[in-house]
């Protein structure tokens, strides 16, 4: 799975629900799910029944016990046909056999059942607050979700083949996991046929049987049903590779974002040296996706924002690493799958380690370098937050440990075995495991085989500490003995005893070459002394291990290190090195040569961050400064020129304001963004005419419309203001919708019709919308907004709505 970014969440006034989970029966295990479901997208319920296939496993089964969340269950019966006498509480059906199940014996149960999801299965239609959306449904079982919409025994560690049979009215395409056997058509007359004695008006339904011959875990068990063009990707080997999505959405902007896919698969496949696990591979674009993407066996379901990029958005954006995840995900958690929750980072951070080889093979070294560089700064700044955890953990939710963490670990485990061994231990765990559920032991003793030594040091400190080590360097040359000394210190965590164990990677800078030598840390201090034949210029850190590592150096070194080192980390610890020395002259031409020559882009983009960051008016070398950024506004990078308008709006120079107009036509929308805020900073001519069209346009995640309600906020444009009630209203995206109100309370609009607004906006709908006037009124009205919006929707039944209201008591 992949989430979406936290600020987003957040945004939205939600957040990632922590849940406690026990273990549930192991005792019980089902060998195969016979579906059959029918959810009707107008009325948003489902008629399902499904027979289930189970034995007992090691002891006597007096009871079948199952998830299930929100299901009125009509009947249930033995393979017999005989009706078994069952109870059901808010989270469990337990069903009483006819008689003991003796171990290994097996049996079924048929269970018929309706509901109304709010979770696990979703249902899009059009409605008040987004009368374009398309009439969709598509399930998300992860985590323990599939029980909302089946009965099921709902544990990632209890896996088990199915038959899913979905039926839908004929002008719907149904995708589901597995492999595609038949479709049956059924024509039926309609009540309404009957009522207006028109016998031939009639609805055709097809009933989609889709078989599933490997076991998988229920979380995994999926079907999306909507409008969907059905683009054919090719064959790899002898697999099948569709797209799908609504018909709204221009296939060329599918072709582009899945066109990889082909050439990813079959890089899996053979550098995991195991062949791709299922019958085909579908990618199913939905809308109002709950997450960024989840690797349904065999049918990944994606957001469409995320893939549906138009040439201007992919500038600054790509899928491309959400496709390489969701597709690997098919080999590690869908093939291979963690145990239980606990061991999460099982299928993510395996998962995020292989979209890293991706970028090794499909960009080199460097793309992959980067993702782990910017992967480590995630993962510190996560342990940094309030109440980190270690990667191997009891809590219900995904955060940056048990992806960028738990892939870093492998980056080592990787690096420790060489690539050979590496390769050969992640071929056998696939084969040793395949079809299975596994836990980080049986992980470390896998490894152990491979490593030739004892990995409970490794697997300890790095998955189950919550620390991280944090090292500073020091080193001094001795011009008589010519030598270097370099010092290595670990500071001391606060109640964690021990000193993390790792191999530090130093880069000596000479005249000439880079010296690489290794220092293994385990205690407290380490010394190395090298002979070198000239003083060096500068150390450097290969950090492949996520903790933080200071080295003190000059200025001097900083600089040599970025215009020389051989890696591009070095580079940028030379950049945050330089940023806090404070910038010179001389420091500004080497940030400045860095942003518009070095060979990687990302380099590139951070140096011109650390420029455009710089306050004009503190420094002496300005007129240097905007030449650099005027050069850097007709970079062939997108990020690099809108931090170049970024940079050269802090000059409020009014003589700039044509670089600004230049910049207003720019192909990137958040360079156009930044060309409006430099512009307008200088040059408020026209600045309705500007924004006018701004508001009225509909771009990539509303950028451009975001930074344009921007200056009619700042600039108190009162004859703007019908625009951002216009936006603050349903249609628009709910961001938007947020920065419109943000703007309305910025032009201190009359409260009343503000709260007008806000009062219409609770009966929409949507619960985000609900949420987001709820959050609006709560801050127009402080003293009574919290009552008012209690009672407005204290009768809601939407589980996120109860959230919501949790959080403002
Ligand atoms: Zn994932």
């Amino acid at each position: 799975m992949k989430p979406y970014l936290l600020p987003i969440l957040l945004l939205l006034g939600m957040s990632a629900a922590a849940q406690e989970f026990g273990r549930t029966d192991t005792t019980l295990d089902v060998l195969h799910y016979d579906i059959q479901v029918h959810p009707d997208l107008h009325t948003q319920r489902l008629d399902g029944s499904v027979k289930i296939t189970f034995t007992a496993n090691g002891a006597t089964l007096d009871e079948l016990t199952l998830d299930a969340v929100g299901i009125t269950v009509d009947t249930v019966v033995s393979s017999s046909g005989g009706v078994l006498q069952w109870e059901k509480d808010s989270t469990k059906l337990r069903i009483q056999l006819p008689e003991p199940l003796a171990a290994g014996e097996e049996t079924a149960v048929s269970i018929h059942y309706q509901c109304s999801p709010k979770k696990g299965l979703y249902f899009v239609a059009p409605n008040a607050t987004y009368p374009d959306d398309p009439l969709q449904c598509w399930t998300q079982g992860q985590f323990d979700n599939t029980r909302h919409w089946l009965p099921s025994h709902d544990v990632p560690f209890d896996k088990a083949t199915a038959e899913i049979r979905i039926k839908a009215k004929d002008e719907f395409k149904v995708v589901s996991i597995g492999s595609l056997v038949d479709v049956a058509l059924e024509r039926r007359i309609t009540e309404d046929a009957f009522n207006r004695d028109n016998p031939l008006d009639t609805v055709i339904y097809g009933t989609y049987r889709w078989v599933q011959d490997k076991p998988v875990s229920p979380y995994l068990f999926a079907f999306a049903i909507g409008r969907f063009q059905d683009l054919n990707l090719g064959n790899v080997s002898r697999f099948p590779l569709r797209a799908y999505a609504d018909t709204s959405i221009p296939a060329a902007h599918l072709r582009k974002s899945f066109e990889p896919t082909g050439r990813m698969l079959t890089f899996f496949q053979d550098y995991i040296g195991y062949r791709y696990p299922w019958e085909k591979y579908d990618q199913i674009t939905v809308s109002r996706f709950v997450h960024s993407g989840m690797e349904n066996v065999s049918a990944t379901i994606l957001a469409d924002h995320r893939t549906n990029l138009d040439d201007r958005a992919r500038l600054n954006y790509s899928c491309e690493y959400l496709v390489a995840h969701e597709l690997v995900h098919q080999w590690w958690g869908d093939l291979v799958t963690c145990r239980d929750w606990e061991h999460l980072w099982i299928n993510e951070g395996l998962t995020t380690y292989f979209q890293q080889l991706w970028a090794r093979h499909a960009h080199g070294e460097e793309e992959a370098e980067w993702h782990r560089y910017q992967g480590i700064e995630r993962v510190l700044a996560y342990l940094d937050g309030e109440d980190p955890d270690p990667v191997v953990v009891q809590r219900q939710y995904a955060t940056e440990n048990v992806y960028t963490k738990a892939a870093a670990v492998m980056h080592m485990l990787h690096e420790m075995l060489g690539e050979d061994t590496f390769r050969t231990a992640m071929r056998d765990l696939a084969r040793d495991f395949e079809y299975a559920a596994i836990n980080t032991e049986q992980i470390r003793r896998h490894f152990e085989q491979y490593a030739g030594e004892p990995l409970d040091w490794f697997f300890h400190q790095w998955l189950y500490r919550a620390d991280y080590p944090k090292i500073n360097v020091r080193w001094k040359w001795d011009e008589q003995a010519r030598a270097i000394t370099v010092a290595a210190e670990q500071e001391i965590n606060t109640g964690v005893g021990s000193m993390y164990q790792l191999p530090l990677s130093l880069s000596i800078g000479t005249e000439s070459a880079e010296l690489d030598t290794t220092v293994w840390l385990e205690h407290r201090q380490h010394e190395l002394t090298v002979p070198l034949l000239a003083a060096p210029r500068y150390v450097a850190v290969r950090r492949d291990f996520p903790g933080s590592v200071t080295v003190e150096q000059s200025p001097q070194a900083a600089y040599a290190m970025l215009s020389d080192a051989s890696f591009i980390g070095a580079k940028l610890d030379a950049l945050k090195a330089l940023k806090q020395s404070g910038i010179d002259r001389q420091v500004m031409e080497s940030i400045g040569k860095a942003a518009s020559t070095d060979g990687f882009y990302a380099v590139r983009r951070r140096a011109a961050n650390v420029l455009a960051d710089i306050a004009p008016d503190t420094v002496t070398y300005a007129g240097e400064l905007r030449a650099l950024l005027l050069t850097l506004t007709g970079d062939d990078d997108a990020v690099v020129r809108a931090h170049g308008y970024n940079g050269l709006s802090r000059f409020k120079d009014r003589e700039l304001a044509p670089v600004f107009r230049g910049g207003l036509q720019d192909s990137s929308y958040h360079v156009e963004a930044s060309a409006l805020n430099g512009l307008l900073a200088v040059d408020t001519t026209g600045m309705r005419d500007l924004l006018l069209p701004r508001l009225r346009t509909s771009t990539y995640l509303s950028i451009v419309e975001t930074s344009a309600l921007d200056w009619v906020g700042k600039y108190q444009i009162e004859a703007l203001a019908g625009e951002a009630v216009r936006l603050a209203k349903p249609g628009p995206p709910l961001l938007l919708r947020r920065k419109a109100l943000e703007t309305l309370f910025l032009l201190r609009y009359p409260p009343e019709e503000l709260a007008g607004l806000l009062i219409a906006q609770l009966g929409e709908p949507v619960p985000d919308a609900k949420i987001l006037a709820a959050s609006a009124l709560i801050a127009l009205d402080p003293k009574n907004g919290k009552e008012f919006v209690r009672k407005k929707l204290e009768n809601t039944h939407d589980p996120r709505i109860l959230e919501y209201l949790k959080t403002i008591e």
